[in-house]
């Protein structure tokens, strides 16, 4: 029977273990928490859906990735919207027309908007580093006015470090809207799992092929040798798929690849509503970046009684989970060098945000290992049909 190997229940890990499971691959997941889904993992307390590890909206253009999700639990439409205090009043982030209506005076925001459309025609949004870079004087001033209140607060706290020392991708994320468009996402498919995350995985996981082992480090059992890997002291011919981080798989030999880890505290409130949207940022005050009430996202949710999610930035040590890579040049060059030193071992994949330090959102993360497990699937039936014509595998 073929065998995989994958080291994490997160996300991309069960994604692959699946894929593979259903053509006929014996999976076996090793888990350092003792719970599924990685930093997606939900519960309930009392009625209300908390996302343990901060807000983890669903979204893409990926039908392959929504069809495949949606195999496994129900999906009801939700367009999250995010409100940013910004001089003491709310306006919504991305930063948009809108924003520009209430922060400014008529007349000048009239001017604005339409010196924005001049500038930018036919494009639907901005980056704030594009903006930055105007030559149009009204634009620039918007532009440091932007950058100033919403993007390098934020940023401070989130990252430890102003915007211009991060990858330029990353404030990308949430550009400048060229319009009155106040959604957070504007990916075709936005839907949230009924019945949350953990659920979610949870079905994906069951399958008759598929045994996941919690509670287990996997760096105990794996060792490798000359570019071989060995599990549980014998020889795995099958993949490796591993989705932690990459770096502890050589020992930090290089030396520590930074991450960002997130403090969470939940404040209980004696209300039906808290917040007039789901999600508020705070890039100007508080040593928290944002709030979260996870009870709105609910339709069915009716209650008198509300949870609050105060999400603090911190950097990651060695207690701390980690939630982000730090997307620099420099940490990049130290993941490649990493990434160069496991090249040889031939049946190893690396997988997901921690493994390929990257900023993924989950429905890229989903696509990563709905490619990798058909490439897999894809190499064995070659191997085997290889195999039976009595040739030797690739
Ligand atoms: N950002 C910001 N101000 C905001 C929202 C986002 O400066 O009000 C920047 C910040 O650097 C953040 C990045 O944009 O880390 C990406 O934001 P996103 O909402 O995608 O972060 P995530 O939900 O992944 O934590």
């Amino acid at each position: 029977m073929k065998q995989a190997l994958i080291i994490g229940a997160g996300i991309s890990g069960i994604t692959a273990a699946r894929i593979l499971a259903e053509h006929g691959f014996l999976v076996t997941v090793l888990e350092k928490r003792e719970h599924i889904g990685g930093n997606v993992y939900d519960y309930y307390r009392d009625g209300v859906l908390i996302h343990k590890y901060g807000p983890h909206l669903f979204h893409t253009n990926f039908l392959k990735v929504a069809e495949f999700v949606q195999r496994f639990a129900e999906f009801f439409p939700y367009e999250h919207k995010v409100l940013g205090e910004v001089e003491g009043k709310l306006v919504p982030i991305p930063f948009n027309f809108k924003s520009i209506d209430i922060l400014f005076p008529p007349e000048k925001a009239k001017k604005l908007k339409q010196s924005l459309l001049e500038e930018y025609p036919n494009i639907s949004s901005v980056t704030i580093m594009e903006l930055l870079k105007s030559g149009k004087e009204e634009i620039k001033e918007l532009a440091n006015y932007v950058y100033q209140y919403v993007f390098y607060g934020y940023t401070r706290k989130q990252w430890g470090k102003p915007p211009e020392e991060m990858d330029p991708s990353v404030m990308g994320r949430v550009p400048v809207r060229l319009s009155y468009d106040n959604r957070y996402f504007t990916d075709l498919f936005q839907k949230m799992p009924r019945f949350g995350y953990t659920e979610l995985i949870k079905k994906m996981a069951g399958h008759n092929q598929i045994s996941i082992r919690y509670s287990c480090d996997a760096l105990k059992y794996l060792t490798i040798e000359q570019n071989n890997i060995y599990w549980d002291g014998e020889l795995f011919h099958g993949p490796v798929i591993y989705t932690g981080c990459i770096e502890e798989l050589k020992g930090k030999c290089f030396g520590e690849l930074p991450y960002r880890s997130l403090h969470f505290e939940l404040e209980d409130r004696p209300v039906a509503q808290a917040q007039p949207v789901v999600q508020i940022n705070y890039p100007n005050r508080y040593s928290y970046t944002r709030t979260s009430e996870f009870t709105l996202i609910q339709p069915e949710k009716k209650t008198d009684h509300t949870i609050l999610v105060y999400e603090y930035p911190i950097p990651c040590t060695k207690e701390e989970i980690p939630y982000y890579p730090i997307e620099t040049k420099e940490n990049r060059e130290l993941y490649e060098k990493y990434k160069q030193a496991l090249a040889p071992i031939k049946n190893l994949y690396l997988l997901g945000r921690l493994a390929e330090y990257q900023y993924y959102n989950m429905d890229i993360t989903i696509k990563q290992a709905m490619d990798l497990a058909e490439r897999l699937i894809g190499e064995e039936a070659n191997g085997s049909s290889k195999r039976e014509q009595g040739k030797e595998p690739n």
